[in-house]
């Protein structure tokens, strides 16, 4: 039950809408790729939540990429989603790290980037200073700053789990009062609840005076969009001299994808068939 799902709702007379994320599998398979400090460890999770509950609204084929962009010992966080729910991620730090770290400490400021790219590669993106200690409050800045859309987050992590819950408003006319209500009730959130309460019985407890509109769930999984072919284009746009730089100097040509660990090699041989002509020698 609510496995790697996100559960969501609308509240149609406060136009109005809630998610509820919860991602095991997705997360755990991050986390079996890459040890992370502890405080980068919770950061990464709740981004991964955050995205998460943010690219349930993107169309199609379409794609979000969530960024924190650090100025400090942590320099990257990032999370891809795309429409079809799969999902990957990882952080960039420069040791030594604090263990006890706030977002604030460990960026020493920076960005938060949003990206939206649409099936047909159009791109959309937002970008604000990061204000606020936690990613759920940069986010809500963002939505206030960025969107003009007051939305409310509600993050946490553990090993297993990354679980995230949203309450944001949508255009349109809304019943007076009705925005504060919703988030007067939502906030009565728990950790322990957001963690590990089945969502109907949280969306009950929480919502069950309200008029809310069930929507189809969602679900999401890791996935990384590497693959040779990729990795061939890449090696063909930094050119054949580079490549057999490469070659004299370490003997084959390796890539390693920093997002699932995949390594992709390459050798004299592989590298010529690139380059066209497989039977020319490479090195003179
Ligand atoms: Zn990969």
């Amino acid at each position: 039950m609510d496995q790697d799902q996100l559960t969501r709702a609308l509240f149609p007379e406060a136009s109005s809408r809630v998610a509820l994320v919860r991602l095991d599998e997705t997360w755990q398979a991050m986390l079996e790729r890459h040890h992370y400090p502890p405080a980068i460890q919770t950061l990464l999770g709740e981004l991964l939540a955050a995205a998460a509950l943010l690219a349930s609204t993107i169309k199609n084929d379409g794609r979000l990429n969530l960024e924190i962009r650090g100025e400090g010992a942590l320099s990257l966080v990032t999370i891809e989603c795309g429409a079809n729910g799969e999902m990957r991620g990882l952080a960039r730090w420069q040791e030594p790290i604090s263990t006890e770290g706030d977002l604030q400490s460990l960026t020493g400021g920076g960005l938060l980037v949003m990206t939206t790219e649409t099936a047909a590669g159009k791109r959309y993106q937002g970008i604000v200073s990061l204000e606020g200690n936690s990613v759920a409050t940069v986010l809500e800045h963002y939505f206030r700053e960025s969107e003009q859309l007051p939305t409310r987050l509600w993050l946490s992590t553990s090993d297993q789990r990354a679980s995230g819950f949203l309450l944001q408003q949508l255009p349109g006319e809304r019943e007076a009062d009705s925005w504060e209500r919703l988030q007067h009730l939502s906030q009565t959130i728990t950790d322990e609840e957001l963690q590990t309460l089945p969502a109907p019985e949280l969306l009950h407890r929480l919502y069950h005076q309200e008029s809310m509109q069930m929507l189809q769930p969602q679900d999401f999984r890791f996935h990384c969009r590497c693959s040779a072919e990729r990795v061939t284009r890449v090696l063909v746009s930094l050119g054949r001299r580079e490549m057999e730089e490469t070659l004299e100097q370490e003997g084959e040509v390796k890539v390693d994808c920093e997002f699932c660990n995949q390594v992709y090699r390459f050798d004299e041989e592989d590298i010529a068939r690139l380059f066209g002509d497989p039977n020319e020698p490479m090195v003179h």
